[in-house]
């Protein structure tokens, strides 16, 4: 009797889906397992937010542009799709924090912005001395209560007063999430913050003595290279790449998922133009809202409508070294909310990446909308190059147009995991496995934003469908 063959569909074509395409396709191969994959891909190409613009010897990312090099996933998959050799670290140099319309360098040896040294931040300017002396309290504050969520802001207010997080960790890490730390859950972002406190009460002292290696002066600064990593021909080279590896009889793409209903002990999915895929197991690696919609029968994904997302545009403007009169010594800057300013970062691409930018031209590439202030990612093109440009010359003497811009909207981009996320998900993944089982989530929506995590999150799912597979 032929051997059965089950059926996976990997729903979204972002690197979450990628990486659970190709791990399982791989998985499958290497122990000759009878499953049939499909991943289905929305849009016409696969990569999601990962996409490179290529023009003139310039190499401009869209979305993300880089990767934590300590999050080991995405070498492991660069590795395996062949890419390794693309892969180049960011060069390092000063950072600075724009704080009431003045650049301030980075304090040395601040980690996420938590001072771990007493000289740099008894100098910086960027805190009063009533700053620097409540933040100081956190030597004598005691712990939080033993494992509550809280907010990110009411967690550094209460050790480091506000001035310095309204300065510093504020534009740091809200920058990560394009979120308001007021809203977003401590333990499903910085989780690690938590754990410093836990153990030493001080979270100086604990990030002092936790930080893996003593960071001088400025972080990173005395080291060649940095903690990123992305690669030379860009990140949708990477999308590509693993693509290549896929079975293209195993990839649809221009093919949107509309509806999913549990047939029995499997799955129909039903696509935009008619088509129905009947499907044993699913991996769900689409943003939450879509997600939620996809299963709009089955009220157990309703708590995902009401988690927001952000919207937030990316600015790439190339110029003439010439064109940049007044230079910064540095790689870029955060931009804190008490500056009136619309641009919330600053990188100099040309000097972080000296890869995407051909010789005498200058790359910055700014960001724009966070939340509670997302209305300009509405604007026309015109408009938000002009703010930008606007914003980019009081900190900098620009006195030409660029050479050419791409602006990049990324709406609903940035899923918020605001105060219980955690506690919420694992709600959700339990009555999936009561009512949908076989069906599980991967992506940005739910463990991590950062593409390693996406990854990650990807390859756990494979885990979780193959057990249930050998279950079934
Ligand atoms: C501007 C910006 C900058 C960022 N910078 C960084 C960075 O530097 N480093 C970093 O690590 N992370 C960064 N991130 C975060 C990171 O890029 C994302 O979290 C990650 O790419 C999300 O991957 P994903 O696979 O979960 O989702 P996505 O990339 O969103 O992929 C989801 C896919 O699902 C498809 N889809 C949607 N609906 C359907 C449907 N109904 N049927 C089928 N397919 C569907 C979409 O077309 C899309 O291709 C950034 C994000 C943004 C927006």
């Amino acid at each position: 009797m032929a051997e059965e063959i089950q059926k996976v569909a990997i729903i979204g074509g972002g690197i979450a889906g990628l990486a659970a395409a190709f791990y399982l396709q791989k998985i499958c191969k290497e122990m000759s397992l009878p499953i049939e994959i499909k991943l289905i891909e929305a849009s016409h190409r696969l990569g999601g937010k990962m996409q490179t613009f290529v023009k003139d010897g310039y190499t401009i990312e869209r979305g993300p542009d880089s990767f934590l090099a300590r999050k080991t996933s995405m070498i492991r998959l660069a590795k395996e799709v062949g890419m390794e050799d693309q892969l180049v670290p960011n060069s390092t140099g000063k950072s600075y924090v724009l704080v009431n319309e003045r650049l301030h360098p980075m304090p040395g040896g601040s980690v996420m912005g938590i001072p771990t040294e007493v000289g740099p931040f008894i100098k910086t300017g960027l805190f009063s001395i009533p700053g620097k002396a409540r933040a100081a309290a956190d030597f004598f504050l005691p712990r939080s209560p033993e494992g509550k969520d809280q907010a990110l802001g009411e967690f550094f207010r209460r050790r480091l007063g506000n001035e310095v997080v309204e300065n510093l960790i504020e534009p740091l890490l809200s920058g990560i999430y394009a979120g308001d730390i007021d809203q977003l859950s401590l333990m499903s972002t910085f989780p690690q913050f938590y754990e410093v406190e836990q153990k030493y009460r001080s979270l100086i002292l604990g990030m002092k003595k936790s930080a893996p290696a003593h960071p001088r002066k400025q972080e990173n600064q005395d080291k060649k290279t940095g903690v990123f990593l992305t690669f030379k021909t860009g990140l949708q080279s990477f999308a590509e790449a693993i693509e290549a590896k896929l079975d293209p009889d195993s990839v649809l793409k221009g093919h949107r998922v509309e509806n999913i209903v549990r047939n029995d002990n499997r799955y129909l999915l039903q696509l935009n133009n008619g088509e129905t895929f009947l499907v044993d197991s699913i991996i769900a690696a689409t943003p939450h809202k879509i997600t939620q919609s996809m299963f709009s029968s089955y009220s157990l994904f309703d708590p995902l409508k009401t988690v927001p997302s952000t919207s937030v545009a990316t600015v790439a403007l190339a110029f003439p070294a010439e064109a940049i009169k007044q230079d910064i010594d540095g790689t870029g800057f955060v931009v804190s909310r008490n500056s009136d300013y619309s641009i919330t970062a600053c990188t100099w691409t040309h000097k972080k990446w000296a890869h995407s930018t051909p010789k005498g031209k200058v790359l910055l590439r700014c960001y724009v909308g966070r939340a509670g202030d997302e209305t300009i990612v509405d604007l026309s093109d015109d408009q938000i190059i002009k703010i930008v440009l606007d914003d980019l010359r009081k900190t900098m003497k620009i006195e030409m147009e660029p050479e050419f811009s791409v602006v990049s909207r990324w709406k609903e981009s940035m899923p918020q995991y605001t105060v219980g996320h955690k506690q919420r998900l694992e709600k959700i993944n339990e009555q999936i496995k009561s009512e949908l089982p076989g069906v599980y989530l991967a992506g940005a929506s739910y463990g991590g934003v950062g593409l390693p995590d996406c990854i990650d999150q990807g390859e756990s799912a494979v885990q979780n469908v193959l057990e249930y597979l050998k279950s079934k």
